[in-house]
């Protein structure tokens, strides 16, 4: 059944769907028909946020307690769940967010895979034994949960950034305080409703919506919080990371200025593909989105021009549409934000083509623009610099391969970093010289593995804890030394 302004849904606090105090909702808006609204959200408060975490903070002993196998069936459960209802979950996240529905679906089976995944580490994960001189003593370590867990998740991965924060958290026996941004709350409903549908214990998962003005230091300075694992903007996460007690351990997952190297060996044609790739599906929205071409003076021409060629034969339109290249931009703030910088860029740089708002027929109706190219950018210019988070790329010219890293490195961000080469001297140094927590050669910036650590350097992340793969278990967990004696 297709969701409309006729549903409102509840947040999910102490294992009951319940509407918030004041009663107020608001409403998520379609970014590809903004008449179109996908349901309607609990508007929630300070109130309700302390509800949820004094939930979760009365089911943690239960929870830690649960043999960890039991922990782990609720998570395959909540996984079949996904992967049963994916089809309709990514038709759901494609109308609130704008991506194609291919990568709709393929975030909401690959959030049942992280499930999945964490149900098998989560109960290998452990302490260790150490090796001492007396015979009679066992010096081990162990791990324990740390207890309420909050997960703060941003609008351009809503089911797969929540997903391998709350699988971690709970195979560990913490519990969870989840607040989905206010810009793709469904999606984050419908992960909420996969525990539920699965199992889990009161109080264990609980679900909040409203504005993080209204409920985020609710659910971040409240004491009994004793960790944050937050993704979304560098400006937000610094925020938070300062307001929050010493006692409350963070990961902060923030923005990103990723270069692609293109290197003067580079075949050209898979350099433009890595390039349209990596800066311009989801519409450039991805936090790991190339911004920044670092291109070699002798083939920056030639790339250029074939950039520019394939740059004009992308088709933009509705992710519900199959074969658009590029969606809209998910919300009016982040059209009017992309466009503003398209006009900073217009003053400091050469706009080569794109960087309109896209108008008539259909794209009345949503936030769509042409993707972006300027040239003759240079390091001090601010859209060399900073995040726009939209379909907007900065061509900049290097001399050479030390040049090119210099430039590079030459940013506040290391989040992910790229190079077309087939040189084996460049491929080898090139992960050691890049300032960045992910490093792609002949790959795009974009994409990580369930099962591998994903995190930035820099001020992309609070450089404290990974996520993703077993390291991401680390966050959730405290050590213990125990020297244990006859
Ligand atoms: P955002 O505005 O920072 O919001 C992210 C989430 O944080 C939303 O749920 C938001 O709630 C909430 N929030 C904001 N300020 C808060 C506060 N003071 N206390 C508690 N919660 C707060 O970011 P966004 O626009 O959703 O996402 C885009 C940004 O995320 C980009 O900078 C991108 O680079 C970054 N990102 C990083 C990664 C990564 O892994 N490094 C991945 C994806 C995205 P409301 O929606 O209610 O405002």
């Amino acid at each position: 059944m297709t969701v409309g302004p006729q549903d409102t849904f509840h947040n999910y606090i102490d294992g009951e769907w319940t509407p918030c105090h004041s009663g107020r909702t608001f409403d998520n808006i379609n970014p590809a028909d903004t008449g179109d609204i996908v349901g309607r959200f609990q508007a929630s408060a300070a109130v309700d946020a302390q509800a949820a975490v004094a939930a979760a903070a009365a089911a943690f002993e239960g929870w830690r307690a649960l043999a960890p196998s039991r922990r782990a069936a609720i998570l395959n459960r909540a996984a079949e769940h996904l992967e049963a209802n994916a089809d309709s979950i990514a038709a759901e996240l494609t109308r609130e967010e704008g991506k194609a529905l291919n990568l709709s679906k393929d975030e909401v089976l690959r959030s049942a895979q992280t499930l999945r995944f964490y149900a098998v580490e989560g109960q290998t994960f452990t302490g260790e034994t150490f090796p001492q001189d007396d015979p009679d003593m066992l010096v081990y370590s162990q791990r324990e949960p740390l207890g309420v867990v909050t997960v703060i998740a941003p609008w351009n991965f809503p089911v797969s950034i929540p997903a391998r924060k709350i699988a971690p958290a709970l195979i560990t026996g913490n519990t969870v305080v989840f607040k989905p941004s206010s810009d793709a709350p469904l999606s984050g409903y419908r992960l909420a409703e996969a525990f539920v549908a699965a199992g889990i214990p009161k109080g264990v998962l609980n679900f909040i919506t409203g504005s993080a003005g209204d409920v985020g230091a609710a659910i971040t300075e409240a004491p009994a919080v004793r960790a944050i694992s937050f993704t979304g903007s560098t400006q937000a996460g610094e925020q938070i990371h300062r307001a929050v007690p010493m006692t409350t351990r963070t990961q902060m997952e923030l923005g990103g200025k990723n270069p692609l190297i293109v290197m003067e060996d580079a075949d050209l044609d898979k350099a433009v593909d890595l390039t349209i790739k990596g800066g311009f599906s989801l519409s450039g929205q991805a936090c790991t989105g190339t911004s920044r071409v670092l291109v070699v003076a002798s083939v920056k021409a030639a790339y250029t021009e074939r950039l520019l060629a394939r740059v004009r034969t992308l088709k933009i339109g509705s992710g519900m549409t199959p074969g658009m290249d590029l969606g809209p931009l998910a919300t009016r703030k982040q059209l009017d934000n992309v466009l503003r910088y398209v006009e900073i860029g217009k003053q400091e740089a050469t706009l080569l083509c794109g960087g309109a708002r896209l108008t008539g027929g259909d794209y009345d109706k949503g936030y769509y623009m042409s993707p972006a190219v300027f040239t003759d950018v240079t390091q001090s210019m601010r859209i060399a610099r900073e995040e726009i988070f939209g379909p907007v790329i900065a061509i900049i010219e290097c001399a050479d391969y030390a040049d090119a890293i210099a430039k590079a490195n030459d940013t506040e961000y290391g989040l992910s970093a790229a190079i077309a080469t087939g040189n084996p001297r460049y491929i080898h140094r090139f992960a050691n010289d890049i300032q960045s927590g992910t490093v792609k050669i002949n790959r795009t910036t974009t994409g990580n593995l369930v099962n591998a650590p994903f995190g930035g350097l820099k001020r992309s992340s609070t450089s404290t804890f990974r996520e993703s793969g077993r390291t991401g278990l680390e966050f959730y967990t405290q050590i213990k030394t125990v020297y244990r004696g006859c």
